[in-house]
């Protein structure tokens, strides 16, 4: 078996021991003769995993009772527009504080549905830092805000959950969902795509406030109504079932992990230690991030001669670590470091960039 460290940002590794669990299970799942895929949704097996994931989700994060949790599809792109058309009405106003590539997309597919106000962005200075809060240009009755606490491309993370006073804060989660704990009571509305923290594609968990779900700003399909998928518990129609079951498994693999707090803690390790290999490379390898807002989650770094970076490629997979490549639009090399890369993966990296500067510096 020559299973490598993956430093993928999306589709990411899902933890050894919950792939394992779903090898073991595949053919037979849980007494049923058959697999977990193969399953009726409206079966009773499914519908109990389909309680008991929620409920370790809601342990896992805490999430009070006036929240729903759905399972839906689509990815984070198709829930840039769901929102506005499920909060907002067409001619109101939503906030959106831009921070990298991510929020730039919501920001484009809100466009059609409401009045988007941005009110404040980073992009000047290439989306390097998160603008002070006091610089924020919100709207007085805005139907929501909306950010990015963690932009995958960029790197940049809030650590601070915003305070924008009585509009909802709505946020994509997608690359820093259960990477630490995160008070739910703060926010409207929280999505995110599993294929970061959470399993496999398909699969885009919501955790919406009841009074939200209350509004309905205009006429749409069902299938596009958050309030509609909550009234049927995610089962208005075939959900991804196999993604749902492996969101499930990573639930429990977290709560025996010890929960988000200490995933956390190891997470601070992870990205601590990564930091430290770059920014003591006397100029080697470099991350333009400004240090408050470094993410955790998503590592980009440049080599100081990019002639050398398909070399780094080349001998980094050859070593077992696989996709540093970074994205197209930053350039050089990126390392997402979510909750399945083990600290011995990023500790294999360090000596890898080590030994690579040392052998090419
Ligand atoms: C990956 C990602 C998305 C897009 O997810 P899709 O499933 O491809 O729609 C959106 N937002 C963030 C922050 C992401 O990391």
């Amino acid at each position: 078996m020559s299973r490598a460290f993956n430093f993928s940002a999306g589709p990411a590794a899902v933890p050894d021991a919950v792939l394992r669990e779903a090898q073991a299970e595949l053919l037979e799942w849980h007494g049923e003769r058959a697999s977990v895929m193969e399953l009726s949704h409206r079966g009773a097996a499914f519908e109990a995993m389909a309680a008991e994931s929620e409920q370790d989700l809601r342990d896992l994060l805490a999430i009070p009772d006036n929240y729903r949790v759905l399972f839906l599809q689509g990815g984070a792109t198709q829930h840039f527009a769901q929102i506005p058309m499920n909060l907002a009405a067409q001619d109101q106003t939503a906030d959106y504080i831009v921070t990298g590539a991510w929020g730039q997309k919501a920001v484009a597919e809100a466009a059609p549905y409401v009045r988007v106000h941005t009110a404040a962005s980073s992009e000047a200075g290439g989306f390097r830092s998160i603008p002070p809060r006091t610089q924020w240009q919100l709207t007085d009755g805005a139907a929501y805000v909306h950010y990015t606490p963690n932009e995958t491309i960029h790197g940049v993370e809030f650590f601070e959950i915003p305070d924008v006073g009585d509009a909802p804060l709505v946020a994509d989660v997608s690359s820093m969902f259960l990477s630490r704990p995160l008070d739910v009571s703060r926010f409207g509305l929280l999505y995110g795509g599993a294929q970061k923290n959470v399993g496999a594609s398909g699969l885009v968990i919501v955790i919406v406030r009841d009074d939200l779900l209350a509004r309905q700003p205009r006429p749409m399909a069902k299938i596009l109504n958050y309030r509609a998928h909550a009234e049927q518990h995610s089962l208005l129609n075939t959900p991804p079932t196999f993604a749902w079951y492996l969101a499930g498994r990573v639930f429990k693999w977290l709560k025996a992990q010890g929960g988000l707090a200490a995933i956390e803690e190891i997470n601070r390790q992870k990205a601590a230690l990564l930091y430290s290999a770059i920014d003591s490379s006397g100029g080697f390898y470099s991350n333009p991030v400004q240090r408050d807002c470094r993410s955790r989650m998503n590592v980009p770094f440049t080599l100081h001669d990019s002639s050398l970076d398909a070399p780094f490629l080349a001998e980094s997979s050859a070593a077992g670590l696989l996709a540093l490549k970074g994205h197209k639009m930053v350039g050089g090399m990126r390392a997402s470091l979510y909750n399945a890369m083990p600290l011995d993966g990023v500790r294999a990296l360090v000596a890898f960039m080590h030994d690579f500067a040392r052998r090419h510096g």
